[in-house]
């Protein structure tokens, strides 16, 4: 594992798939291997410069076909980028998952861009923990990191709680404000942006109406006003404009000090997450509960969310056999 996590530290593109499909086979002895490689990865501290980026929103809002656009801006800028297409719907209905009809547009001949889809399973809408270990992976590599998800109800949160920047796009005149108002996800994206702004008005009107909710939602990162930008992934206007303000929150996340705190609640949140779905509150209980597996994830710095979840997974088994 070392000579895998040598070389994705290398960089080395074609060392990429062949990580991904080791954090996503549930073999004890690959599982092994995986949590091995991401504490490799974990302590090299590789994987914290690179942007991640969810992505989210209902299907047909453009989510691909602005990733598409943003593939290209950030290209022509040098920077390389990896897409986690993350399709809940996927495995019921067999149907083509976002990243193939997103590689079918960005060019396949280009180093510099990755594209992987994944079924969310276990979690149903959320973010697997294969889905999580391949973006530490994906991020130990690429300058920029998307993960794209259909916008419904849990994956906002959990989406939000595994990237540093959550982009929501909105489909211009969908109705989406109110119904996003009531679920309170308006709290969770960092940037807004009304997309199709080529159909006018109907564009105009719901970027007004997502600025009016904003205004009266409180947003609990202080400091930090989301943006609502008016794009069009078809044209390409404003798409720079939406690299502008990803780039701008990641300044202001480090400036604040927030980008350590969330990537810190984002490993209690998978730690306990998971180890919640294995093993339900009882098992938790039997190492101390919620509060004591915090404390070992902050206890932890060099070690994995995934490998942490491995060994606290071990102690609740042998606590439950005693
Ligand atoms: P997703 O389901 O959110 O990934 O949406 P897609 O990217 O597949 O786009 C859904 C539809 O909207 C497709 O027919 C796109 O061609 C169209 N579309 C995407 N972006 C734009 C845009 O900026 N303007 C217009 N007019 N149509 C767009």
């Amino acid at each position: 594992m070392a000579d895998l996590a040598a070389r994705l530290l290398a960089k080395e593109r074609a060392a990429v798939p062949e990580a991904l499909n080791l954090v996503d086979d549930g073999r004890p002895e690959r599982r092994r291997q995986a949590a091995a490689l991401l504490d490799a990865l974990q302590r090299s501290q590789a994987a914290s410069a690179a942007l991640r980026v969810g992505v989210t929103g209902a299907p047909g809002a453009g989510k691909s076909t602005l990733l598409d656009a943003l593939v290209r801006v950030l290209r022509t800028a040098n920077r390389t980028v990896g897409i986690l297409a993350v399709d809940p719907s996927s495995q019921r209905t067999g149907g083509a998952l976002l990243g193939d009809r997103l590689r079918v547009r960005s060019s396949a001949s280009d180093d510099g861009v990755y594209v992987r889809s994944m079924a969310a399973r276990e979690r149903l809408g959320g973010l697997a923990d294969a889905t999580r270990a391949s973006l530490e992976i994906l991020s130990a590599v690429f300058d920029v990191v998307f993960v794209e998800t259909v916008g419904v109800g849990q994956s906002e949160g959990d989406v939000a709680s595994a990237t540093d920047t959550v982009v929501f796009v909105a489909q211009p005149g969908a109705g989406d404000t109110l119904q996003f108002m009531k679920a309170g996800i308006l709290e969770l994206p960092d940037v807004f942006v009304v997309n199709k702004a080529d159909t006018g008005a109907v564009a105009r009107r719901t970027a007004h109406e997502l600025e009016a909710g904003l205004g009266l939602s409180t947003n609990a990162d202080q400091g930090w006003t989301p943006p609502v930008i008016l794009a069009s992934a078809r044209d390409g206007t404003a798409v720079d404009d939406i690299v502008g303000a990803i780039d701008a929150h990641r300044k202001h996340l480090e400036e604040t000090g927030e980008l350590e705190a969330r990537r810190t609640r984002s490993r209690v949140a998978h730690v306990l997450g998971s180890l919640s779905l294995a093993y339900g509150s009882y098992g938790l209980e039997r190492i101390g509960g919620a509060n004591a597996v915090e404390a070992r994830v902050l206890a932890s710095s060099e070690a994995s969310a995934h490998a942490l979840v491995e060994d606290l997974g071990r102690e609740i088994t042998a606590a439950l056999r005693a």
